[in-house]
């Protein structure tokens, strides 16, 4: 038990009745004022943003890294709670965990209903952070998500629910702990890749565009990212991580001039892996693109976002080197 950092972004725990419809507009001190604080445990708020979450840029995001990294500076602190919106949690969390070096606990909380909700999700999943950031036994387990009485990786935890409570799953995996009757209980340790250095804060800020496969799908939208001058594109297969012949030879151009070109699936759960030809993953993987494991989507982008940071001069060898990196997805020899 001990001092716990709120760091607040915005999103539905912080929403208010706009006269058409909801919008993050509270400061942290009010959605602090809704949950019950775990005996012995401290608070101090930091308001970074009061945004819809699906309104976040690279920016926002970045500025809130570097505000994880200034509150763990400071020793006294033994974890942070991040309120956020539940719509691109799982980015904004992913980003984090493969920029965190500190055994201390990162928290990330939401609701599915808000502010002044009556019976709402709020004051429970943040007094559940809370109990998280400040638990010992969470140390060392890297950018957490807690929502609904289960504590998940931020990797591989995405958004499984659009109204109902339990709104985050780990498809591929399962939950770190589980936080019952004002205890934690932890399950297993997630698996962490070492963690990337903060990007530079003059690095330019690189576009990556997510193209999504389905039938009679050509090339056009690939192509116009590229066009648009990304530095990543990645490609939502169907199935294992399959396309076709025409959506192959785009990627391997793409790769030729120098984009990164990851690739995962438009289905919920399981890992993309090469199986097929003719436009098939096999394929994809030979024109360069690099599977994404059990990724999904918005996570996919923030490791292919995470290694063209990391890499800020166009060195493409290198930036695809921390990608195959940060996924465990080892170059083919
Ligand atoms: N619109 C909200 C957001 O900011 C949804 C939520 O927080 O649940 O993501």
């Amino acid at each position: 038990m001990g001092q716990v950092v709120v760091i607040s972004t915005g999103g539905t725990i912080a929403s208010r009745w706009q006269g058409s419809g909801f919008a993050a507009d509270a400061r942290g001190g009010d959605v602090l004022a809704t949950a019950a604080v775990p005996d012995g445990v401290t608070v101090r708020v930091v308001d970074l943003m009061s945004v819809n979450s699906a309104r976040l840029t690279t920016r926002d995001q970045l500025a809130l890294l570097r505000t994880v990294h200034e509150v763990l500076a400071d020793p006294a602190v033994d974890g942070i709670v991040v309120t956020h919106g539940t719509d691109t949690l799982e980015e904004s969390a992913f980003l984090l965990d493969l920029h965190h070096h500190d055994p201390r606990p990162v928290v990330l909380t939401g609701a599915q209903r808000p502010l002044e909700a009556r019976d709402g999700d709020g004051p429970r999943n943040l007094h559940d952070a809370l109990l998280a950031a400040s638990s010992a036994a969470l140390r060392g387990h890297g950018v957490l998500v807690a929502f609904d009485g289960q504590v998940h990786a931020a990797r591989g935890t995405i958004k499984v629910q659009t109204l109902a409570a339990d709104a985050f799953a780990h498809p591929s995996g399962s939950p770190v702990a589980d936080v019952k009757d004002g205890h934690v209980l932890v399950r297993r340790l997630p698996e962490r890749p070492e963690p990337l250095p903060l990007p530079t804060a003059d690095a330019p800020l690189p576009r990556v565009d997510i193209v999504t496969h389905h039938c009679d799908a050509d090339p056009l939208l690939l192509n116009a990212a590229v066009q648009a001058g990304a530095r990543g594109i990645v490609l939502v297969a169907t199935g294992a991580g399959n396309a076709t012949p025409e959506v192959v030879a785009a990627v391997e151009a793409a790769v030729a001039r120098g984009v990164l070109v990851a690739l995962t699936t438009r289905v919920p759960a399981g890992p993309v892996a090469e199986i097929y030809t003719q436009g098939g993953a096999v394929d994809l993987a030979a024109a360069g693109a690099v599977l994404t494991g059990t990724l999904r989507a918005g996570q996919a982008r923030i490791a292919v976002l995470a290694a063209a940071l990391a890499h800020p001069t166009d060195d493409t060898d290198a930036a695809t080197r921390t990608l195959r990196r940060v996924l465990g997805t080892p170059a083919a020899s």
